[in-house]
């Protein structure tokens, strides 16, 4: 028998209460977490009970243990790391993704959610100007969106030499040199790890933790390492300035020399979806992959990050399977399964597709212009303060702040965390310990602005 409407209404029905409940909390609730996750294990670790217990229950115990434990990132003055809130069509298309419980990963099965994903991946194409026909593929973040760009990469590199990675494996292959900014994110280490790649050529940057296209090529044409299978990775959006790799000439300078681009833009890469940014970004087209995330800036839920590679070609070869039990639906835009790790898949870009049929081309380059502008109106407002010193060029959503020496600027910011009306940070930049601004949420509005300048203000005050 298959389970009854009935089954599920009431526990559905709580789940929304809760769910509204906790939006109508966020603005008035501090935007930290009261408890700490071993004080919260004593409620959620409680013996397992031997028989079952009512659905709907569950549901209002579960909200009740974990209300304390709840960091209100989509707070508009939540600006910690790079987390954006979530978009109110998106949240509701994630329900829906849940109760209609679709594995994605082919087209015959599941035609709906292939459909509206396609159309989601061509719908960015267009936004952000990337090739047309480039295969997307819905990842859980950007960790693995760069893990996709980058076994690419390292597919086509070795393919080239006529080395059959499939077939044969990395042991005994020619080393391939893979070349990143010395500012470029931990998990692009991490992502060659997984590939068997080993350690990076670290490439210098500028003052604002940009990678040099003269360095690029220095490093490439180093006796020893000119010549071999190569892989430049580039990022769009600095962890601690927002800046941007120049991408026309470094993509230049890698593919004079036989390399594969890919490019880690998480965040910044939604600049290139705006004006405003098409100059700083000119030439970002030309790279071979991209990474990105719908969970930063686009504002939808976790977990959703896109692989953007160029030729289709490329990336199938890394991920497809051909099995008997598999229906493929070739030749055509292929499964959903060919373009990422998973197999089976939640249909994670259905948020995507419902974030940008509500924002409309306009409303999605509003979104990424009016987080910029809150994080130069923080950054206007953060000058003013006594004490307190603006690190960066803010260029895009990254706003670094010291407060003197590291010592008051720890304490600034444990003040404002304790604080609570305002969440951000710390982390260290050039060797100085900051305060890290990151202004991800749609909803963040002036009121949340001032606010935050005033819990900054309050906590020089209180540290100082
Ligand atoms: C956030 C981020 C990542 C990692 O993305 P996840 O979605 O957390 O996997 C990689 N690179 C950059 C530049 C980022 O900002």
């Amino acid at each position: 028998m298959s389970a009854q409407p009935d089954a599920y209404a009431e526990a559905l029905e709580r789940a929304r209460t809760h769910a509204m409940a906790w939006l109508a909390s966020i603005p008035s609730r501090p935007v930290g977490p009261r408890k700490r996750a071993e004080e919260l294990l004593a409620g959620f670790g409680a013996p397992l009970p031997d028989g079952p217990t009512d659905p709907a229950d569950v549901v209002d115990e579960l909200a009740a243990l974990a209300d304390p434990g709840l960091m209100a990132m989509p707070s508009g003055r939540f600006f910690g790391w790079v987390i954006g809130g979530t978009l109110p069509a998106a949240l509701a298309a994630d329900w829906l993704v849940s109760a209609w419980d679709q594995n994605a990963g082919m087209r015959y099965a599941t035609p709906a959610m292939a459909a509206a994903e396609e159309a989601a991946g061509a719908w960015l194409l267009d936004l952000l100007g990337l090739p047309a026909g480039s295969d997307v593929g819905f990842t859980t973040g950007a960790t693995m969106a760069n893990f996709v760009g980058l076994a690419a990469g390292r597919q086509q590199v070795l393919g080239r030499i006529g080395w059959d990675l499939a077939a044969v494996g990395l042991s005994g292959a020619p080393r391939i040199r893979v070349f990143v900014g010395a500012e470029r994110h931990d998990v692009i280490d991490l992502t060659l790890r997984y590939l068997g790649l080993g350690g990076p050529i670290v490439v210098d940057v500028d003052d604002q933790g940009r990678l040099r296209p003269d360095a690029l090529a220095a490093a490439m044409d180093e006796p020893g390492i000119s010549g071999s299978p190569a892989i430049v990775c580039l990022q769009l959006g600095n962890l601690h300035s927002g800046a941007f790799d120049p991408m026309a000439e470094s993509i230049r300078v890698a593919h004079d020399r036989g390399a594969w681009v890919h490019v880690d833009g998480a965040f910044g890469l939604w600049a290139a979806a705006s004006p405003e940014y098409r100059e700083a970004l000119a030439g970002v087209e030309l790279a071979d992959s991209w990474a990105t995330d719908a969970h930063k800036t686009l504002n939808v839920p976790y977990d959703c990050g896109m692989a953007i590679v160029a030729d289709p070609d490329a990336v199938r070869p890394a991920f497809g399977v051909h099995t008997s039990y598999l229906f493929q639906d070739d030749p055509g835009p292929g499964d959903a399964f060919e373009k990422v790790p998973e197999l089976s898949r939640r249909a994670r870009g259905v948020t995507v597709w419902a974030a940008l049929r509500s924002l409309g081309r306009s409303g999605t380059v509003q979104l990424v212009e009016r987080l910029a502008a809150n994080a130069r109106a923080l950054a206007d407002g953060i000058a003013l303060i006594a004490g307190a010193e603006v690190l960066n060029e803010v260029v895009f959503t990254q706003v670094s702040v010291s407060f003197g020496d590291d010592e008051t600027t720890r304490r600034v910011t444990a003040a404002l965390i304790a604080d609570g009306a305002a969440w951000m940070s710390g982390s260290r930049w050039h060797d100085r310990e900051i305060l890290r601004i990151l202004v991800s949420n749609w909803s963040t509005d002036a009121d949340d602005v001032s606010q935050s300048l005033a819990a900054i203000e309050r906590a020089v005050t209180t540290a100082t």
